[in-house]
């Protein structure tokens, strides 16, 4: 009946690996969440609202320019719209845009409608 006991270490210490690299991803990535925690959805600059959905054009701007500067309190931190931090960074080229949303990167979830009818419809338009 015993002897069961030591099997589950390895699996266990897999798993403690890749948490800890998710840990590190979440450290170095995280601060997005974590500042849209902290600070209203309304850009610094321009005020305006990205409450909703429009919270992915909103960016996290470090103050001081520096990417592992993420104090727990937020004060490192400033939430721009998109069009405000490129504002921001427009004098210095080699700005933090890693955390920004991808022009074209988002992925529209809704398939509503039938993506092969636009093709049947040709076929049936196909007629000698
Ligand atoms: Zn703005
Ligand atoms: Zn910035």
């Amino acid at each position: 009946m015993a002897g069961q006991n030591s099997r589950d270490s390895s699996g266990q210490r897999e798993w403690l690996i890749a948490e800890a690299k998710r840990a590190h991803l979440e450290r170095q990535q995280g601060y997005r969440e974590r500042a849209l925690k902290i600070h209203p959805w309304v850009c610094a600059m321009c005020g305006r609202d990205f409450s909703g959905k429009k919270v992915r054009e909103l960016t996290v701007h470090h103050l001081d320019h520096n990417h592992d500067n993420n104090p727990p309190d937020g004060s490192n931190w400033e939430l721009l719209c998109v069009y405000c931090h490129d504002n921001a960074h427009s004098r210095e080229l080699e700005a933090e845009w890693h955390d920004a949303p991808t022009p074209g990167g988002d992925q529209e979830p809704a398939v509503t409608h039938n993506p092969f009818a636009g093709l049947a419809a040709l076929l049936k338009g196909q007629k000698g």
